[in-house]
């Protein structure tokens, strides 16, 4: 998607204006605290905190969410869409859990940065530096936020070393932290030579900024106690002359991250960090899609599907297909041709995410989030149009980690665990296989958190008690090749093949040492671990 990134002063100001962007971190972090306050600033909500509050009244009291709660983990993501200053920001919010890293890779496909959290006393931890590694993959910019210096924390240059090291990415500082811990001021903010002081008397309030020419100004020496100067212009001095320059363009093309530092429970540092994502973040971008490409600038609208949530209201057996508008000017009511049916759908109650609330979305630009609740036609990766067949490209399904057999505690209800099953695969939740020979469905998921998450909402939303199982597999592979070739395959293997909810064809196995044979006896056949959603 961000082949060559950039920021083009042709596009329509509507879309040059948006930041679609999602928060990336280990949890605890401060991702929460963070989003909380993009909305306060964003003007979005009144105080900061509602957004859990809110999120929690709004939501079914089911055992699912009480897990979700009782964890300490967000299973659900969901799009924020808010606006600073002249900008209009889309958030999507990542599940932070590792056992749901699959939803986590496809949603990073819906936005073009990440702004990365870091816990200015921990430094790169291991989530972060998964789901940077993903960020990676697709070039994607990223801008750092160093957070919780209000306590204390590693000192600047080697948190800095440890991202350059660590993550083999070029960092520049954006601003620089005096003091540390209960010493903590405020930063310098380097790139518009202010002074940003932190009132920890009240943590909704926005720091006060002092303008300041350079580090030599006398107004520093009001403001700041001696040995903290001190420092501030040795380390300043030192960063400017080891550290890279921000190059707009690097951090656009994902090679370089500036780091702001605060403390997002202080609002310090906030109001920095979201100028810097409006100043140095991507606009909308071009989309990589088959046969070709979309701009966002396109008059016609297009949009694809990069996440599926059912039952987001208790009330409606609904589903809310999350579709990242990839061009054009969309407006409610308009009829799209949904691709891989070829059939028309008119798109008549959208929802934007607005904060605090869903509301009915009466119009999106290339860049936004908006959700299309349907009844099953829409699946992850399918693609919206005009008319034209195009079909977006790069949003993957990964071959699960682990195994499991699912059945339903009443054999009469076998049926109705099927229909169960197979919202969840379309909903991305899970993989279903089902096996050529025997009866039952075998469950794929990345993390066995996730068998536990199905079996409460299969329940809950179902009534079906269902049992998992272990699986006598542990790895599955997609076959391809000539029709054929692996309908022979499929024959002398039967034991080992299962159909995925798509039809496809699915090699199982227990050993790795099977997979090596296949391939080696089968050069005729690719045996893969990822497929291309559609
Ligand atoms: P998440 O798991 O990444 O969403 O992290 P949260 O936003 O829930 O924050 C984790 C914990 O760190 C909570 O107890 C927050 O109150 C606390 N926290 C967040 N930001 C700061 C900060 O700037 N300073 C301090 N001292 N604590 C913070």
């Amino acid at each position: 998607m961000l082949d060559n990134a950039q920021n083009r002063p042709d596009l329509p100001p509507e879309i040059a204006r948006r930041r679609t962007f999602a928060i990336i971190s280990h949890p605890d972090a401060g991702k929460t605290t963070l989003t909380e306050k993009f909305l306060l600033y964003g003007g979005a909500i009144q105080m900061a905190g509602q957004v859990r509050a809110k999120g929690e009244a709004r939501r079914t009291r089911s055992d699912f969410m009480q897990m979700e709660k009782d964890r300490g983990i967000s299973v659900s993501a969901s799009a924020m869409s808010f606006d600073f200053n002249s900008f209009r920001f889309n958030l999507v919010d990542t599940p932070g859990h590792s056992d749901f890293s699959e939803d986590t890779y496809r949603t990073l496909t819906a936005v073009d940065a990440a702004v990365m959290v870091i816990d200015g006393a921990k430094g790169v931890e291991s989530q972060t530096r998964k789901l940077f590694e993903v960020c990676r993959l697709r070039d994607l910019p990223i801008l750092t936020f160093c957070n919780k210096m209000d306590r204390e924390s590693r000192d600047t240059f080697e948190i800095i070393d440890e991202i350059q090291e660590n993550l083999a990415i070029d960092v520049t500082p954006a601003s620089w932290p005096i003091g540390v811990g209960r010493d903590f001021l405020g930063c310098y903010d380097l790139i518009n030579d202010r002074l940003e002081l932190m009132d920890r008397a009240d943590r909704n309030v926005v720091a006060e900024s002092v303008s300041i020419q350079g580090l030599d100004d006398p107004k520093l020496d009001e403001l700041i106690p001696d040995h903290l100067l001190e420092q501030l212009r040795e380390e300043v001095e030192m960063a400017r002359e080891l550290l890279p320059k921000l190059d707009p363009q690097a951090v656009l093309e994902g090679h370089m991250t500036p780091i702001w530092f605060g403390s997002a429970i202080n609002s310090f540092g906030v109001r920095e960090l979201m100028d810097g994502i409006a100043n140095y973040g991507p606009q909308p971008q071009i989309q990589n899609a088959e046969p070709r490409q979309i701009a966002p600038e396109e008059k016609k609208v297009s949009g694809f599907v990069f996440k599926v949530q059912a039952n987001m209201d208790a009330k409606h057996r609904d589903r809310v297909a999350f579709v990242r508008m990839a061009s054009g000017h969309f407006k409610r009511g308009m009829k799209l041709t949904h691709v891989r049916s070829k059939k028309p759908m008119a798109i008549s109650n959208p929802v934007m995410f607005l904060a605090s609330d869903r509301e009915l979305a009466e119009e999106a630009w290339a860049g936004d989030i908006i959700g299309i609740p349907n009844h099953g036609q829409l699946r992850i990766g399918d693609t919206l149009t005009e008319g034209e067949a195009l079909r977006v490209t790069g949003i993957p399904s990964f071959a699960p980690e682990l195994l499991q057999t699912c059945r339903a505690g009443d054999p009469m209800k076998a049926k109705h665990l099927e229909k169960a099953l197979m919202q969840f695969a379309e909903e991305g939740a899970a993989k279903v296989f089902k096996p050529m020979m025997g009866s039952g469905f075998i469950v794929g998921v990345v993390g066995a958190l996730q068998f536990e998450v199905l079996a409460s909402r299969i329940e809950l939303e179902y009534g079906l008690p269902v049992r998992f199982e272990q699986s006598q597999f542990t790895s599955a592979r997609w076959v391809t090749g000539a029709k054929a070739d692996v309908d022979k395959f499929t024959d002398t293997n039967k034991q080992h093949i299962s159909y995925d909810n798509d039809g496809d064809v699915v090699y199982m196995t227990r050993l790795q040492w099977d997979i090596d044979r296949v391939e080696r006896d089968h050069p005729e056949l690719t045996l893969s671990a990822t497929k291309e959603m559609q």
